[in-house]
């Protein structure tokens, strides 16, 4: 067999990932879903070529790990009415950029004379407003609790430094709330594949109540080809023996108990909101607010901004395929309206969507 056709070949490891996906395969008696949560999951998984080599029983199925395809159209929206006030500059990761809203998306809103700025961080969009001190710099801050440590902290430094023009949107989201939502709608799931970059802030404790009240199996996983074999294993082996209980398999990175320090900046900063997530709709508790006491960096306070609900646009499945109810094959619009270049939704946009990752590694 060729290298080219041999992802085993490719791969660091090779001869252990053989190993792990010949355990995987005589462990398994009956077709098996697990849900990879995370988009960088997704994303190794395509890379490593992992589909291909497992047995065509273990179905993988994507979930709502993608803080870019989970932000709503009326978040999208307000990010825009924002970029387009007077003396306002808005700074936002290059992922969102292209996400679509309701009615158009950051790049339109730029080409028509909206003041959007990529930045690659919250801390330079808060260089920026010590810069530009005649505009209100304002971050779009989304994503899990991966990053909103880093926004946190940015706010802090910020109410530190008593600097006046940089404000904050929060559509933060808190992954745990999602998941416990995402599983009262009966999916047909055999168990999950934690994200690791969450589980290395919040820790592997709060999937406790995914297992006890789902009898849901669940396994953190790092990025490594390995790293995901042996949690798939770890998961298909659960499921056989009947059990449902947390395991790590990412421990250099990943404590029980989390990262202490992050999660206090974070709760010092931010508190549990109600929240709009694309495709899983309004979920109790599932986002992050600024606490009263940063009002001056709240973005929705400071310029009167409301996050409406907005329509998704139509045709486009992103909430079934961040449910995992579908794969991206399924979407009628899938390689024909919808290309990366050309996306209706965000899962064909960001480099984490499951869309996006279909079309560049199955077509
Ligand atoms: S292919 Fe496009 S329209 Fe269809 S679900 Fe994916 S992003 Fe949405």
């Amino acid at each position: 067999m060729s290298t080219r056709n041999n992802p085993l070949e490719q791969l660091n490891d090779g001869a252990l990932c053989a190993a792990l996906v010949k355990k995987i395969s005589r462990r398994l008696s009956r077709p098996i879903r697990i849900m990879e949560v995370c988009g960088s999951h997704t994303m190794a998984i395509f890379r490593h070529g992992l589909r291909t080599l497992l047995p065509k029983d273990l179905t993988l199925v994507s979930g709502p790990g993608c803080p870019v395809c989970v932000t709503s159209p009326g978040q999208i929206d307000s990010f825009i009415e924002l970029a387009a006030m007077p003396d306002v500059i808005l700074t936002t990761f290059g992922d969102l950029y292209r996400v679509p809203g309701s009615e158009g998306s950051l790049t339109q809103a730029a080409a028509q004379g909206a003041a959007v700025k990529i930045v690659y961080s919250p801390m330079e969009a808060l260089k920026l407003a010590r810069k530009q001190t005649d505009k209100m710099v304002v971050f779009a801050g989304i994503g899990f609790e991966t990053t909103t440590p880093t926004v946190a902290a940015t706010i802090m430094t910020a109410a530190r430094e008593e600097i006046n023009n940089f404000t904050v949107l929060s559509a933060h989201k808190l992954m745990p709330p999602a998941l416990k939502a995402l599983f009262h709608e009966d999916l047909a799931v055999d168990g999950l594949l934690c994200p690791g970059h969450v589980s290395a802030i919040i820790g592997t404790d709060p999937y406790e109540t995914l297992t006890d009240e789902f009898h849901l199996p669940c396994v953190v996983a790092g990025f490594e080809a390995v790293d995901i074999l042996q949690a798939l294993f770890m998961l298909v082996r659960q499921s056989e023996e009947g059990r449902a209980v947390v395991e790590n398999a990412y421990s250099r990175v990943v404590k029980a108990e989390g990262n202490h320090q992050a999660l206090k900046i974070m709760n010092q900063v931010f508190s549990p909101e109600d929240c709009q997530w694309r495709g899983l709709g309004r979920i109790p508790a599932s986002g992050l607010g600024i606490r009263p006491q940063y009002d001056k960096f709240n973005a929705a306070v400071r310029l009167g901004i409301k996050i409406r609900d907005a329509a998704e646009p139509p045709g486009c499945l992103c909430g079934e395929v961040i449910k995992g109810r579908i794969s991206p094959s399924h979407c009628p619009l899938f390689a024909r309206q919808c290309t990366p270049m050309r996306p209706v939704g965000p899962c064909m946009v960001s480099s984490e969507g499951t869309c996006a990752a279909f079309y560049k590694f199955q077509l």
